[in-house]
């Protein structure tokens, strides 16, 4: 058996099947390269659903991560360590807010910022015990707790987790008078992805994040941006919001934040918002830990430069010029922003990604019909074009 059937074998045999991977099996990786356990190279298209945004390995970051890991790698936050302080000043100096909250994965950022909102909606705006809800929107995604799929639309990420945990009211994305009407004096949180990945990369009407702000200003009501798969320069902004000058009051990051190496998430807003959690109200065993912060802050350091927005602005626009010119009987749509698309086929996209597997380039898709692209923000205009030619050549087969 080839090396690959043999590893993949024995995945099958011994890991749940909850992921359809495409068939190669990863051995190594540089920047936007991967090669295989039988050598052969493929440029990576998702970069790990933007978790990778630096790229496989990125130097700055390997050299942060081993000059860490000769030093401390964990205390817990029963001790303060030297790293923990200056990351919480330059994630929230980042965001234009006070105060950070680390986590580790996207998920519990996001059960962060509900039990944030939540606590904030009865202890500062003083909405009754167990009254408050939070308002979500159709084709959300914003992880895989109990609490997250149970405001999920998905049936895949939803059926047989019941009972749902109660508290959430779900409306159109993209509808900014059933966001209204769906409001009232016990709404604590709007907690919106400015891009819809997982659903597609479905990009909100134009003006609908400024309402969503302005509603939730008007009600007294925290507006939570999810911008784990969005933020940190994917969309050719430090945050997608920024697109539209908004301002959340809390933003949830994950994904790139932990620049490819470990999870790492945070919640960042202002000390009137993450200002009531007291002493073993909440916490994390990992989140914050030496060896997190030292490769958060070095992402930071990195997207302070605005080089990858500049870099995911321009090659994006080259990126949506060239899907723009594929033929109408290939591509019924193509959605995104910066290095970022959903491709809308006229059949299954499952395919498709096999074909670009074998042609060389990695992507994948997400539900039935999208192909979604996400290259790392560090990939060269010469490889970008390689992957576009590919996948013309993938969907003209
Ligand atoms: C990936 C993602 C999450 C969940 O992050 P995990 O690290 O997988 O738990 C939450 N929200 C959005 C928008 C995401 O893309």
């Amino acid at each position: 058996m080839r090396p690959t059937d043999q590893l993949r074998a024995l995945s099958d045999r011994h890991s749940a099947h909850n992921y359809h991977p495409l068939p190669i099996v990863v051995a190594e990786a540089e920047g936007v390269w991967l090669t295989d356990v039988e050598g052969r190279r493929y440029l990576d298209m998702l970069a790990a659903y933007s978790a990778v945004n630096f790229g496989h390995r990125n130097p700055r970051l390997t050299e942060a991560a081993k000059r860490q890991m000769d030093r401390v790698t964990l205390v817990s936050r029963a001790f303060d360590h030297d790293n923990f302080g200056p990351f919480a000043a330059e994630l929230a100096e980042l965001c234009g807010k006070d105060m950070v909250l680390p986590m580790n994965s996207g998920a519990e950022g996001v059960e962060t910022a509900i039990k944030t909102a939540r606590k904030w909606g009865y202890e500062v705006k003083g909405v009754p015990a167990d009254r408050a809800n939070i308002i979500t929107f159709e084709g959300n995604f914003h992880g895989r707790t109990t609490t997250i799929i149970s405001f999920s639309t998905d049936p895949d990420a939803k059926d047989s987790y019941g009972p749902y945990t109660p508290g959430f009211r779900t409306v159109p994305y993209g509808d900014a008078a059933a966001l209204r009407a769906a409001m009232d004096g016990s709404t604590v949180g709007v907690l919106i992805e400015p891009i819809q990945g997982e659903a597609g990369v479905k990009v909100p009407p134009p003006g609908f994040l400024r309402e969503v702000r302005d509603l939730c200003s008007a009600n007294g009501t925290l507006m939570i941006a999810d911008e784990i798969q969005t933020g940190l320069g994917r969309t050719g902004d430090t945050f997608a919001c920024d697109h539209e000058d908004v301002v959340p009051d809390v933003y949830v990051l994950g994904k790139a934040l932990g620049g490819g190496i470990m999870p790492v998430s945070a919640v960042v807003a202002d000390a009137d918002v993450l200002g009531v959690f007291r002493p073993g109200q909440h916490g994390s065993t990992f989140g914050g830990n030496p060896l997190a912060c030292a490769i958060a802050r070095e992402v930071v350091a990195m997207i302070k430069t605005g080089e990858y927005q500049e870099r995911s602005r321009r090659l994006g626009a080259h990126l949506h010029q060239r899907l723009a010119e594929l033929p109408g009987d290939l591509v019924r749509e193509v959605r995104g922003r910066g290095l970022w698309a959903g491709v809308e086929l006229h059949g299954k996209a499952r395919p498709v990604s096999e074909r670009l597997m074998d042609l060389g380039v990695l992507a994948k898709e997400t539900h039935e019909t999208t192909l979604r692209l996400a290259p790392s923000l560090i990939i060269e205009k010469t490889d970008l074009d390689w992957a576009l030619d590919q996948l013309e050549a993938a969907l003209k087969s």
